[in-house]
């Protein structure tokens, strides 16, 4: 038989029918400001320091996150109690795709919100579960009847809740989640991706209730290159999760890596003290443009204009890349999102779209 069709066949039709999660491939040079990368580095002394660390990490030798210390240092630097239990992952990409692994059996579901960071629909998917997502409202708050009315229909095995939310901005009320937590029949990931960001957390919580697992990421605080997230959450769970970790899926490298970043704590809360001072900035100047602007507790703005297709190309046409949201759901219909950047990446931004016409900015 030929390969090409006997491949065809074997390969699950939906995963051919699937595209590929696009990363994009940009110029070294442009502005990067579609994925909510920290724009900050290390200045020399730190990446030196930190170059000399990665040089004694024992390549030879297979990875032990359980003994690298790194969950000891999240502890102790985020507050974490002694009550949770912290299983690490290959980014939270890695910990949504094992938590939607537990629970897959014939019959399962996964609820979310919608729209909301796309994971976890194709995780659901691709495990085999039923996928239940319960809309926003306009403004991109939660619809909280709505959403107790699908927990109460569908009883979904697992639901996740991005607080903040992605690709929104928008925090969820914490009695909303907090409601939706008692009420589930499952486990609810309260994803706190861009937690450093936000003014609540869950986090404190963890270890307090068998249903709830929070899940953080290093990611959006300077090292997304790292790929290290972690999940903290009561034992019961945790210690099933452990079971489904692939055995050595974080790397020496990252972790002591992961580690030094926490030991130079200082240097990531300063950044983010100036990317929230840059948050505001730059949502009352794109308010002032007669864009509309959603209140975003993360380290990007979700706007709305009237053309969104002719402001994504002047900017990218200006070498600077944001993200167009539009045609990803109805709600995010001429929708964008902007990663806050250095005060002169959001400068640039500003000075891009103050010479477009506000009919093009303006939403109808
Ligand atoms: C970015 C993001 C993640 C993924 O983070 P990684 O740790 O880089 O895999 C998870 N959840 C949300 C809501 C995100 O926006």
């Amino acid at each position: 038989m030929d390969t090409q069709v006997m491949l065809r066949q074997i390969i699950r039709s939906d995963i051919q029918a699937m595209t590929a999660y696009a990363v994009a491939d940009v110029p070294l040079n442009c502005i990067k400001l579609d994925a909510m990368e920290m724009p900050y580095r290390y200045p020399d002394e730190l990446k030196t320091q930190l170059g000399k660390l990665l040089a004694e990490a024992p390549e030879n030798l297979y990875p032990n996150p359980a003994t690298s210390g790194l969950q000891e240092a999240l502890r102790q630097t985020f507050g974490i109690s002694d009550a949770a239990n912290i299983v690490l992952g290959n980014g939270s990409d890695e910990l949504i795709q094992l938590l939607t692994m537990l629970v897959a059996k014939p019959g399962a579901k996964v609820l979310a919100l919608e729209p909301s960071f796309v994971m976890y629909r194709h995780n659901a998917r691709l495990f085999g579960l039923e996928y239940v997502g319960v809309s926003l409202n306009q403004d991109f708050t939660m619809n909280l009847p709505a959403v107790l009315a699908a927990i109460e229909k569908h009883q979904p095995a697992l639901i996740f809740v991005a607080y903040p939310n992605n690709p929104t901005g928008v925090c969820f009320e914490r009695d909303e989640v907090q409601m939706i937590i008692d009420l589930a029949p499952g486990i609810v990931v309260v994803d706190e991706a861009y937690g450093a960001f936000s003014r609540d957390s869950f986090l404190p919580q963890a270890g307090s209730c068998e249903r709830l697992v929070v899940m953080r990421t290093l990611s959006k605080i300077g090292f997304a290159g790292l790929r290290i997230g972690y999940a903290a959450g009561h034992p019961m769970v945790m210690q099933e999760l452990t079971k489904i970790v692939p055995p050595y899926n974080m790397n020496q490298l990252s972790l002591a890596a992961a580690k030094f970043a926490l030991q130079n704590q200082n240097w990531i809360t300063q950044h983010i003290d100036i990317l929230k001072q840059e948050r505001s900035r730059l949502s009352e100047a794109l308010l002032a443009l007669g864009i509309e602007v959603f209140p975003s507790e993360a380290n990007f703005i979700t706007v709305k204009v009237n053309d969104a297709e002719k402001v994504f190309e002047t900017l990218w046409q200006n070498n600077i890349l944001i993200k167009k949201l539009h045609g990803m759901h109805p709600l995010l219909a001429q929708c964008l999102r902007i990663t806050v950047g250095t005060p002169e990446q959001n400068d640039a931004v500003l000075n891009i779209l103050k010479n477009i016409t506000t009919s093009i900015l303006k939403p109808n």
